[in-house]
């Protein structure tokens, strides 16, 4: 977001700013800029940017029409001091939105490349927008100057880097499956989730925003694929304190009660004559709903077993 702090340039006629890097990040800070052009002292803007659009960048320029936002339309303004600019884009341009809506992010790349269109349109400010991939900047006592793979240099007084973050790392094991045609090593590369079939599982490493990201497109792509995320972070699986009731000694597993895929208790039946004794052990506070089904589920077991249910609900929550 624009925010009011200062950016100084060296005091010159026109000020000469080259940004790397047509993200979010490089966006706003031109929008930035044209704003403290003055007559008498305007502010040439140089945007390098290696992919043929400026604006998007990765998270808005690579998303699917399911990915949305993770944050709502008032506080998603480029502008700080306006923080209803989204929205007045929105409603200009058809786009159904209200202050808590959360945006798909593809609308929100191509609102990124208006502010940008904005910024250039902006009197006593230039905005040129260069396409290339920058390899290395050269520093002079008066000068400094970004060199283009292509052989260009681009001079400017300000080198403003607004990279984006890097691609992932590559998995520092030689294991074979991270070498194999069918590991995927960055989801956003183009083209990269077109090596999983309809009928393939899939094993998502991680379970953030990535992860999310990755699911919705292989879900809407093949409606039904099963997938299976895994995380080194048992937290997002179970209360961490619980841990030792599920992962037992020597390798046992405990049976657990599964909710809005979390681990919150767990599970034990025991046939006993006519008769099958369930006992669950809830980690934490279970909502009504929750429980309601837990006991259907017991229920449904018990018909199944043909036995009459014997149901405990074990409240003791120390670990
Ligand atoms: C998948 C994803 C979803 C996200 N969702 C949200 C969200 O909903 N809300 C939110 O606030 N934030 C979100 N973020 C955080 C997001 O990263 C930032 O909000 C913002 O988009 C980052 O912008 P950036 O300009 O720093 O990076 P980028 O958007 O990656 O832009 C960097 C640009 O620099 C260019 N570049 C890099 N190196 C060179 C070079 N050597 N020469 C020329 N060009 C170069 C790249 O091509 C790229 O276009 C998300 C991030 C990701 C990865």
């Amino acid at each position: 977001m624009v925010d009011s702090g200062p950016i100084r340039v060296a005091d010159r006629s026109v000020a000469r700013i080259v940004i790397v890097g047509g993200g979010a990040a490089g966006v706003l800070m031109s929008a930035a800029l044209a704003r403290r052009a003055e007559s008498g002292r305007p502010i040439d803007i140089r945007m390098i940017e290696r992919e043929s659009c400026c604006g998007p960048g990765l998270a808005y320029g690579k998303a699917d029409p399911g990915h949305v936002l993770n944050n709502t339309a008032n506080r998603m303004s480029a502008y700080q001091d306006d923080p209803d600019h989204l929205l007045r884009w929105c409603a200009s341009r058809g786009v159904a939105a209200d202050r808590g809506s959360f945006l798909p992010r593809p609308t929100y790349g191509r609102y990124l490349s208006s502010v940008l269109g904005s910024a250039g349109a902006t009197p006593d400010a230039t905005l040129l927008r260069i396409r290339g991939e920058a390899v290395q900047i050269r520093e002079a006592a008066e000068r400094t100057s970004v060199e283009l793979s292509c052989g260009w240099s681009v001079p400017g007084e300000v080198v403003v880097l607004a990279l984006g973050n890097p691609p992932p790392h590559p998995q520092p094991t030689r294991d074979a499956v991270y070498s194999g045609q069918r590991y995927v090593a960055d989801p956003w590369a183009s083209g990269a989730l077109d090596v999983v079939g309809a009928d393939d599982h899939v094993l998502l490493l991680g379970t953030g925003l990535t992860m999310v990201d990755v699911a919705l497109s292989l879900a809407a792509r093949y409606p039904g694929v099963r997938m299976v995320a895994a995380t080194r972070h048992a937290e997002q699986l179970m209360p961490g304190p619980f841990k030792d009731r599920v992962y037992r000694p020597q390798g046992w597993l405990s049976p657990v009660l599964l909710a809005g895929g979390r681990m919150l208790g767990t599970w034990r039946q025991e046939p006993k004559g006519r008769r099958l004794r369930v006992t669950i052990e809830p980690f934490v506070k279970l909502r009504a709903g929750v429980r309601r089904e837990a006991e259907d589920e017991a229920h449904r077991l018990a018909t199944w077993t043909g036995a009459d249910l014997d149901l405990a609900w074990a409240d003791d929550r120390s670990p």
